[in-house]
């Protein structure tokens, strides 16, 4: 009999609209002629009020792309604030051979899901709670990264405490960053992706403003030195043995890959394989791999990098454990001129949670 896969997706956090188009992709996958006979498609949409709704309505979500409001919260997907999905009843979704959550972002990338997913004992694609929540911490997993030795660029941390209700010391936090990294600098939401919350900053004035909003997103905070590089990403296919892809470029005219540039059609270009030597693009792929184990990340990563032409530097960026995975995200399309196609990558992802189930006989 066939192998029931539940798609969950939608979720509450800003990328819900891109998790609908990533399940659409994956759904359309499901039902090729390569897989149709061996995998049947069980759609489950979270909603943007965290209500898990499986049958007609996740078919609807899927078939319309647009997304649902069963509750009166209406909110829009930039002002979400993050919490928690509503818990469904297990034992609703007993039919369920393996779970494929195409989340992105909080409630859904960061091991929360995936706790649930594990206490519900069904096997699912990805990462477990361990890696998806230190690839969504930029904190964790800049910690991880420097422990597995992989370079990358200058930062601080602090604490929205030490922004909000200390203005004693807030100067003061501000010299030191200041002086420790220099302008530009970035300022971060440790816990986010789509680049929300994220700002450049190149001077005290707008160090405050960044510092404030990045504090409304999360309690802890990340400053990074800006560097001038080409962005190269690099997507990891595996378990215990990760394979990396050929490298990827993403470039764009506008101050850096914020929201706007990512979503808006037309604002960036990528060039797969990137324009680099065969020295370089190894070096990223050897990294990629590194980087994928050191947090014991699991089917799939796409993971970032920094390559600072002038000095020859490769610098780590980030992992994105569930990366945007629609017809045309540069995960897919990695892996496509690597020679796995769209099909091929979903049933490879699948059979990958199926292998990776932790009971030993
Ligand atoms: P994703 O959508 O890939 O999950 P994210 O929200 O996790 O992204 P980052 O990748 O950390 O955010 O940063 C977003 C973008 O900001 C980068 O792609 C890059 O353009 C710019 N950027 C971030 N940090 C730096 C830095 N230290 N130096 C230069 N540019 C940076
Ligand atoms: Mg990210
Ligand atoms: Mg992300
Ligand atoms: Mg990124």
């Amino acid at each position: 009999s066939k192998i029931r896969v539940g798609l969950l997706f939608g979720g509450r956090s800003g990328e819900h609209e891109v998790s609908i188009r990533s399940a659409q992709a994956i759904a359309t996958a499901l039902r090729s002629d390569q897989n149709a006979s061996k995998y049947e498609l069980l759609p489950v949409y979270i909603g943007k009020d965290g209500v898990w709704q499986k049958g007609e309505i996740a078919q609807q979500v899927l078939a319309s792309g647009e997304p649902l409001y069963l509750t009166d919260e209406k909110t829009t997907s930039t002002d979400l604030v993050p919490s928690p999905s509503l818990l469904p009843e297990a034992t609703n979704f007993e039919e369920i051979d393996v779970w494929f959550p195409i989340l992105h972002g909080p409630n859904g990338e960061d091991g929360t899901i995936q706790g649930l997913l594990t206490l519900m004992q069904v096997p699912f694609v990805g990462s477990g709670v361990l890696g998806s929540a230190i690839g969504m911490d930029k904190i964790a997993m800049k910690m991880i990264f420097s422990q597995a030795g992989l370079s990358q660029v200058k930062y601080k941390t602090v604490k929205r405490s030490q922004i909000w209700s200390n203005p004693c010391i807030f100067p003061k936090l501000c010299d030191e960053l200041e002086a420790e990294l220099g302008y530009p600098c970035f300022v971060k939401p440790a816990n986010l992706g789509s680049s929300v919350g994220i700002s450049k900053v190149r001077s005290r004035a707008e160090l405050v403003t960044a510092l404030d909003n990045a504090a409304s997103y999360d309690r802890r905070i990340i400053i990074e030195a800006g560097v001038e590089a080409r962005e190269l990403e690099c997507a990891v296919l595996g378990n215990d043995q990760p394979q990396a892809s050929v490298v990827g470029e993403i470039t764009y005219q506008s101050d850096f890959y914020d929201y706007e540039t990512k979503y808006t059609e037309g604002k960036a270009a990528w060039f797969i394989p990137a324009q680099v030597s065969d020295n370089i693009a190894n070096k990223i792929k050897e990294m990629a791999v590194q980087a994928f184990l050191a947090l014991d990340a699991a089917g799939l990563a796409r993971v970032d990098f920094f390559y600072v032409e002038k000095t020859g530097e490769v610098l780590i960026n980030e992992i994105n454990t569930l990366p945007g995975f629609t017809a045309t995200s540069m995960y897919p399309q990695l892996w496509a001129s690597s020679g796995i196609s769209f099909s091929e990558l979903v049933n490879q992802l699948i059979q990958l949670a199926l292998e990776r189930q932790p009971e030993v006989s």
